[in-house]
């Protein structure tokens, strides 16, 4: 035995632990006729930000960091599956390009009628030119996809959450993208798409209420007394009420002179400086020290001209 514990990764019954590619696709793609427009918009579900890449990353990162078997699993197995539909989605991107790639990349056509191709009917010259029309990492408006757009903390109760919301985005998504095309093929699979982002919402639902006390998120207990409170700060009409901020469950405040500031406090901030920190801060406060009695002549005042409001009168010697 060695003096510290050993966390393995769990394999499976042959010790395998490595991505298979299965050449077959997870939903057939039947793509009616090229359009390069249709293809740009579907970019946003290939590099967007609530694309199945990001959704892929999302979940393989979390999934690596987590402690729990069985979320573990969960996570790497619809990380995996998310990486099945960015193929998918990339498929349908490719096919629909398929016919302009091809003329751009072979010069079919004449030097003008392909300067006109590229950037027509809403493509970008980026994804015509420095893409070829390939299925580029980028999404509809042509920004390249980003890291940034996986916000995880690790912290269960915390990601769980993200993800549902997640999952809840790529539905939208996916359901304005069936909105805006008649293919029957790219609708059905676009639709089959958006039916597992369902589901996936659904597992991470059920993740999230696996857990014990998930709210409020981490291990901290929020402080008694104000986590029942709501403050009404936005008075006048219009003012409602609903289980948001009413009932049982809530304190509303509408009187917020009696109860500012909240902890009973001067609601002043305040800090303890050593010696040699509060000289230098009076050295600092004496420099900048405004001189509210006097009435300088300025800039403004010099130059004034129609429409400066009130300035000080000036004396120039106009010779
Ligand atoms: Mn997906
Ligand atoms: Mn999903």
């Amino acid at each position: 035995m060695r003096g510290y514990d050993v966390f393995s990764y769990p394999c499976d019954a042959e010790g395998d632990f490595m991505f298979m590619h299965n050449k077959r696709l997870q939903y057939t793609v039947r793509v009616s006729e090229p359009n390069p427009r249709l293809a740009v918009c579907l970019l946003e579900q290939f590099g967007g930000a609530d694309g199945e890449l990001a959704a892929a990353m999302r979940y393989f990162t979390q999934g690596l960091g987590e402690e729990d078997p069985g979320r573990k699993d969960m996570l790497l197995d619809i990380a995996t599956e998310e990486l099945s539909h960015l193929e998918v989605i990339g498929s349908i991107v490719a096919m629909l390009n398929k016919g302009v790639r091809a003329q751009l990349s072979e010069a079919t056509m004449e030097e003008m009628e392909l300067f006109r191709m590229v950037g027509a009917n809403g493509t970008s010259a980026k994804e015509s030119i420095l893409f070829g029309g390939g299925p580029a990492l980028i999404d509809s408006a042509g920004t390249p996809w980003s890291a940034n757009y996986i916000d995880s903390r690790a912290e269960p109760t915390v990601d769980l959450r993200s993800n549902i919301a997640a999952e809840s985005r790529a539905k939208i998504v996916y359901e304005r993208l069936i909105n805006i095309t008649d293919d029957p093929g790219i609708k059905e699979a676009l639709g089959f798409l958006m039916t597992r982002e369902v589901a996936h919402q659904k597992s991470f639902e059920k993740a999230l209420y696996s857990i014990e006390d998930n709210f409020p998120p981490g291990k901290l207990p929020g402080i008694e007394e104000y986590a029942n409170i709501y403050v009404n700060t936005s008075q006048g009409e219009g003012d409602a009420t609903g289980p948001w901020n009413s009932g049982d469950q809530w304190d509303r405040i509408d009187d917020l002179e009696k109860v500012m500031p909240i902890d009973g406090g001067d609601g002043t901030a305040s800090v303890q400086l050593e010696a040699d920190q509060a000289a230098a801060l009076q050295q600092l406060a004496a420099r900048g020290m405004s001189d509210p009695s006097g009435d300088p002549t300025t800039g403004a005042d010099l130059g004034a001209g129609p429409g400066a409001g009130r300035t000080k009168p000036v004396d120039v010697d106009l010779r």
